[in-house]
């Protein structure tokens, strides 16, 4: 991987295997238990993507408190790494203001392309986990699809978000 320079463990193969198993583990644990399921009454932005290649559906509303987003909530199916980076998702954009979650939306597409940066950026938590893509590149577009709605929600100007406008492939 391109950011092994990075980890003062990485570079043995006992320790990079380890590594890969906690990121497993994290991922199984946000697929089997997603954090922020569901639908919110009243959402002010929402969007919605299909990655048909792998047959996954992303379905995510948020509700603002001014600039801030208060609340994020996502539905959807499809294969575990989609479905456990939404999860993840609706953690790490709660509470912050729309740039910052532009910028998140960012960050978090460039790691998912083996960014070796933002890969050992440890402020990307648990994200970190979703690196591993990288090296897939069909499971980029899994990884990335519920950023990609979110990137969509966000740009939605008026105070209701329009999930039809915002319904693309992606
Ligand atoms: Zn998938």
């Amino acid at each position: 991987m391109a950011d092994v320079a990075d980890r003062p463990e990485a570079g043995r193969p006992d320790a990079d295997a380890r590594l890969a198993a906690i990121y497993q583990d994290i991922i199984l644990d946000h697929y089997r238990r997603p954090r922020g399921k569901g639908a919110l009454d009243a959402p002010d932005l929402a969007a919605e993507r299909r990655n048909p290649l792998c047959g996954d559906e992303i379905s995510l509303q948020l509700a603002l408190d001014g600039d801030v987003v208060r609340e994020v909530r996502f539905t959807g199916r499809g294969c575990s790494i989609s479905q456990a980076s939404a999860s993840m998702l609706t953690q790490a954009i709660r509470g912050k203001t729309r740039a910052e979650a532009e910028a998140l939306v960012r960050r978090f597409v460039a790691l998912a392309h083996g960014d070796a940066e933002a890969g050992g950026d440890k402020a990307m938590g648990e994200l970190r986990a979703l690196q591993g893509v990288a090296r897939f590149p069909a499971r980029i577009r899994c990884a990335t699809l519920a950023w990609g709605a979110l990137d969509d929600a966000l740009k939605c100007d008026t105070a209701r978000g329009d999930a039809s406008r915002g319904e693309r492939e992606g």
